[in-house]
């Protein structure tokens, strides 16, 4: 079933396939590194935006428990190939990682980086989703150049 989630004017359609995808990155061993990748969909002018996949991780990223950070050169690759097959339809949306805790929250880091990607990101300049897997929950906010709407 499709979960839609209401971010200020916004609504985000967050699909089954993707929740598995974040489901199988959960840190639910010690073990288990931080997961992330980047966000691809589309939107509507009505304000309607549709998650349709996440990037699966990397052997490029960096992470550790704690942090992870996404190779830049594979995800780009990714989007151009996306949008150029979709006629410019499927867009980079955003960014998705996971934490090792039940409600996810945002931290500093994560926060500076989704606003280094929105004034870097020239193909979606109306706003960035930062979504975090947690254990029992997950966290979906919007940037919009001004204010993080969770
Ligand atoms: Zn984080």
């Amino acid at each position: 079933m499709t979960q839609i989630i209401e971010r200020g004017k916004y609504k985000v359609h967050v699909p089954e396939n993707v929740i598995s995808i974040l489901n199988m990155y959960k840190q639910d061993k010690n073990h288990k590194k931080e997961a992330g990748g980047i966000i691809l969909g589309s939107v509507s002018n009505d304000y309607n935006i549709y998650i349709s996949k996440l990037s699966l991780p990397s052997v490029f990223d960096k992470n550790n428990r704690y942090s992870f950070e996404r190779d830049k050169k594979v995800a780009q690759i990714l989007i151009n190939y996306e949008f150029h097959n979709s006629k410019g339809r499927t867009i980079y949306l955003g960014e998705w990682h996971t934490h090792p805790e039940k409600y996810p929250i945002p931290s500093k880091v994560d926060i500076d980086m989704i606003q280094e990607q929105y004034k870097e990101n020239h193909i979606n300049d109306e706003f960035l989703i930062l979504f975090i897997g947690g254990l029992e929950g997950f966290y979906l906010s919007i940037y919009d150049g001004h204010t993080l709407m969770s």
